[in-house]
């Protein structure tokens, strides 16, 4: 069993709160998560604190973007224990998470250590009249302590799009990773470990939201600033938080993307392009296209076009070479999207195909699957076409023009 701890002050701090890491292919447990108490956080802030007020405050942004390089190089030479790690916890097919996920996790390290080479100091001399001279330039100065907050469903992606913007200027990071998907989170502490990154710069926690350890860091009064990535109304909840010692806040949050298909479109690249945009990841990134508008001369064609391709799709585990899709990531979000299913029966929908959970008879009858689905029949007004899912499912309408 792996165990899961927090790295807090460049040491790895161990808890006797411990909650399952789950594969969703099988349900099977991975390991066991540390989970971060109040001392912990605290220590983890106070440790951030100390490395701005020591060397880290000094460096340079050549030095930083030297090191953000190496951190990249890190993570390229430990590939392979990343990609297994994001297969463990997400059930992601191996094409995705190595065209995608760690690629992506490298390359942003990368994309801020080059913009660091390359950010313009702005300064510039004016001339008053009467022959004055004045110098107007600007600083650019790390914000602090920053609380990072990441979600389950890319999560070394989005982890490192906040992690590598707040070192590349400069601040000390605590990262919280999603309780789903601690494994890449702690493989990226060992990573700022080898390439010698100063004890408390990169601090991470492990925990849940509310009443664990995102709570915590939204609540302390000595973290700077919030970056979070996940739900609308945990977004809320943080805004709220954050509201109290007035900290700057950066959120991406969730959506209900729509797409709009027209009736002179080239029709085998659209749908090449609608499979992508509804099911990657088992349609649980926050730009899928849940609501999908068609032309309506090619309405029906559409349907049974889609449909006949979703029948095709995979459902298989991450590393067979012909899986398409693998599962949810966790028995409640499973539930969750059932009873999407059920309420937009309810609402009155048509389902096309799909609709329900899948059986294998082997021992993925333990993972969190659904079938993709595809929906058609619904008002705007009905709560299945407003709300969020966030899995293999679209609805489709017709428009006129
Ligand atoms: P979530 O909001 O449930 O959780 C995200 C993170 O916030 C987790 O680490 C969680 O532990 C933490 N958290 C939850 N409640 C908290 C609280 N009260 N205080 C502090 N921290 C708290 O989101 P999720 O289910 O992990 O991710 C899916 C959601 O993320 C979807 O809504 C999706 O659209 C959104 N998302 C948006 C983007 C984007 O770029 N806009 C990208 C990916 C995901």
């Amino acid at each position: 069993m792996k165990q899961f701890k927090n790295y807090v002050d460049g040491r790895w701090v161990g808890s006797d709160r411990r909650f399952a890491d789950v594969n969703p292919v099988d349900g099977e447990r991975i390991g066991d998560v540390h989970e971060a108490d109040r001392a912990t956080v605290d220590e983890a802030v106070r440790a951030a604190r100390r490395a701005l007020a020591g060397a880290w405050g000094r460096t340079s942004p050549t030095d930083r973007s030297a090191l953000l390089y190496r951190i990249a190089d890190e993570i390229d030479r430990r590939s392979e224990d990343f990609l297994e790690a994001e297969m463990q916890d997400t059930g992601k097919p191996l094409s995705m998470v190595r065209s995608i996920d760690v690629p992506r996790g490298a390359a942003n390290f990368r994309a801020f250590a080059d913009l660091l080479k390359t950010a313009p100091l702005e300064s510039h001399m004016l001339h008053l009249p009467g022959g004055a001279r004045a110098l107007n330039y600007a600083v650019r100065k790390p914000l602090g302590v920053i609380g990072v907050i990441s979600p389950w469903n890319l999560p070394l992606l989005l982890l490192t799009w906040k992690v590598a913007p707040a070192l590349a200027c400069g601040n000390a990071v605590v990262a919280k990773p999603s309780e789903e998907t601690p494994g890449t989170a702690t493989l990226l502490a060992e990573v700022m470990d080898a390439v010698g990154l100063p004890p408390g710069v990169f601090n991470l926690v492990h925990g849940f939201g509310a009443g664990s350890a995102g709570e915590l860091i939204t609540h302390h009064p000595d973290i700077d600033a919030i970056t979070f990535t996940g739900e609308s109304a945990t977004g809320s909840a943080i805004m709220r938080a954050a509201a109290d010692g007035v900290k700057p806040v950066s959120f991406e949050l969730g959506g209900k993307n729509a797409a709009i298909v027209f009736a002179d479109c080239d029709f085998e690249k659209m749908l090449d392009g609608m499979m992508r945009a509804v099911f990657l990841n088992s349609g649980q990134i926050c730009l899928c296209s849940e609501r999908v508008y068609v032309e309506r001369p090619l309405y029906e064609k559409f349907c049974g076009a889609l449909a006949s391709r979703v029948r095709r799709l995979k459902l298989g585990r991450p590393r067979d070479a012909d899986t398409d899709m693998g599962p949810l990531i966790s028995a409640e979000h499973r539930d969750k999207v059932l009873g999407y299913f059920r309420l937009a029966r309810e609402e009155g929908a048509r389902v096309v195909v799909g609709g329900g959970a899948p059986a294998f008879h082997d021992d993925r009858d333990g993972g969190f699957w659904v079938e993709p689905t595809v929906l058609t029949g619904l008002a705007e007004s009905a709560r299945c076409v407003r709300e969020e899912i966030f899995g293999p499912v679209c609805h489709v309408a017709p428009f006129d023009r």
